[in-house]
């Protein structure tokens, strides 16, 4: 996800958070009262009606209903700004057939009680519009939480809010639960790794988990990260008592970025064939469908447009057509940021409507059609500036790598171990963001 989508849960985001959201319900004490009505009306369109009993009724019309007995379950991360229940009127928005969200706030550490009301309105929502959220919900974690931390504290804080993530789910009829693994920054990776298996072993024990599954995302980086290698995961799979109860969730970006080919028909079945050999199958449970801004093997987490970026659209047919994964939420995390006409930015969520009906129709399309072909070449030419961006920086950065001597070593990304007195020193809240991301490059990561 992307800095902007810092919405979810807020019940008070700050002012410059609020810029642009166009579509979504203004936040206030109010809310509470909110109900939110979505018709689907005979000429395919979803009627979003949310009345509210202190500011006047507003319609969002879309012309995208979610597409029917669809093989591939695409959706994208949805909003929850103004209440959980709000990702039921979100996802209809946009035609999604998977979603996800967070669970509440992502970038802090407090776990304010689930609201009640809120939750009996997603509940509703979701058996209202024939969704079941023990298939097609992938909420992902808060990014704070590292459950490779040795430190006592830190590594109590990491478990309330994992276990609290995971109580939730499991009130709102959720199975599925993306976090990232974590990484080793205060530990060694072999430590770090039976420190998140304990954690997931500890929340099975707990009967308020219910029958949650804990999901690890690959991950875009390497050096003290866990999760950058298919090992890793593999790893702490091994350490889990209960692996009925655990599962992967292959980011298309990240194993990208970490040296996992997708582009041909060929390297993708390599890449599966890898995953089969040595995570399993079985344990994929989920995909998050982005497209890459940076090149191969660049370690960079920098989430494209579908078509756009360096994985290209041949990527995305290889996934949507492979029947392997049809039964998998599909979760696109996809830049929607745009220009408007006043100049400023906002995000446009036609465009994961646009996506998700485009990654539909690759299903079964012929890769030779004109059809494939114009779409492709269209795609791919609206990334042309970005992937140069892109490409270029990293190709000066191999280039600096190359170098002998002195600036090699640890200007490789993630490559330098932190030296293990930072443990104790818990990092400025300001920084939240990157306390634990080992990234030092300028541009903001994806996540
Ligand atoms: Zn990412
Ligand atoms: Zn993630």
């Amino acid at each position: 996800m992307t800095e902007d989508d810092v919405d979810a849960s807020i019940k008070s985001p700050p002012a410059k958070r609020r810029r642009g959201k166009k579509d979504e319900v203004e936040v206030d004490e109010k809310t509470v009262e909110e109900k939110v009505k979505v018709e689907q009306d005979g000429v395919g369109e979803v009627k979003v009606t949310k009345k509210r009993t202190t500011k006047k009724k507003e319609t969002i019309t879309m012309v995208v209903p979610r597409t029917q007995g669809s093989s591939v379950s695409i959706g994208a991360h949805v909003s929850t700004a103004g209440g959980i229940h709000n990702a039921i009127t979100n996802l209809l928005m946009i035609g999604a057939n998977a979603f996800a969200l967070f669970m509440k706030n992502q970038r802090k550490w407090e776990n304010p009680p689930l609201d009640p009301e809120f939750a009996k309105l997603f509940i509703a929502g979701c058996k209202e519009h024939d969704i079941d959220p023990a298939k097609c919900c992938l909420p992902h974690g808060s990014y704070l939480v590292n459950l490779a931390h040795p430190d006592t504290d830190r590594k109590k804080q990491a478990y309330d809010s994992f276990l609290d993530d995971l109580i939730r789910c499991d009130r709102l009829g959720i199975l599925l639960y993306n976090f990232h693994p974590g990484n080793a920054n205060a530990t060694t990776r072999e430590e770090g790794i039976r420190l998140i298996a304990e954690a997931i072993n500890r929340a099975h024990k707990d009967p308020a988990t219910g029958k949650t599954v804990p999901v690890l995302e690959t991950m875009a980086t390497l050096g003290n990260t866990i999760g950058g290698t298919f090992k890793d995961l593999k790893e702490i799979i091994d350490l889990v008592d209960d692996q009925t109860r655990v599962g992967v969730c292959l980011d298309t970006c990240h194993v990208f970025a970490a040296g996992y080919d997708l582009r041909t028909p060929e390297a993708y079945a390599e890449t599966m064939k890898k995953f089969d050999e040595v995570i399993g199958l079985k344990f994929l449970k989920a995909l998050h469908i982005n497209d890459s801004k940076a090149p191969f093997s660049s370690n960079r987490d920098l989430h494209a447009r579908i078509g756009t970026g360096y994985l290209g659209l041949r990527a995305f047919h290889n996934i949507v057509n492979d029947t392997r994964l049809h039964r998998l939420p599909m979760v696109l995390e996809t830049p929607v940021d745009v220009i408007g006409e006043d100049g400023k930015k906002f995000e446009d969520k036609s465009i994961w409507a646009r996506e998700i009906k485009m990654l539909e129709s690759l299903v079964g399309m012929d890769v030779e059609s004109d059809e494939f072909r114009e779409l492709e070449a269209k795609l791919q030419k609206e990334g042309d500036a970005e992937r140069k961006k892109t490409g270029d920086a990293f190709d000066k950065k191999l280039a600096k790598a190359a170098k002998p001597a002195k600036a090699t070593k640890a200007k490789v990304k993630g490559a330098e171990p932190k030296p293990l007195k930072a443990k104790a020193a818990p990092r400025k809240k300001k920084a939240a963001k990157k306390v634990e991301a080992e990234d030092e490059d300028e541009d903001e990561e994806d996540e």
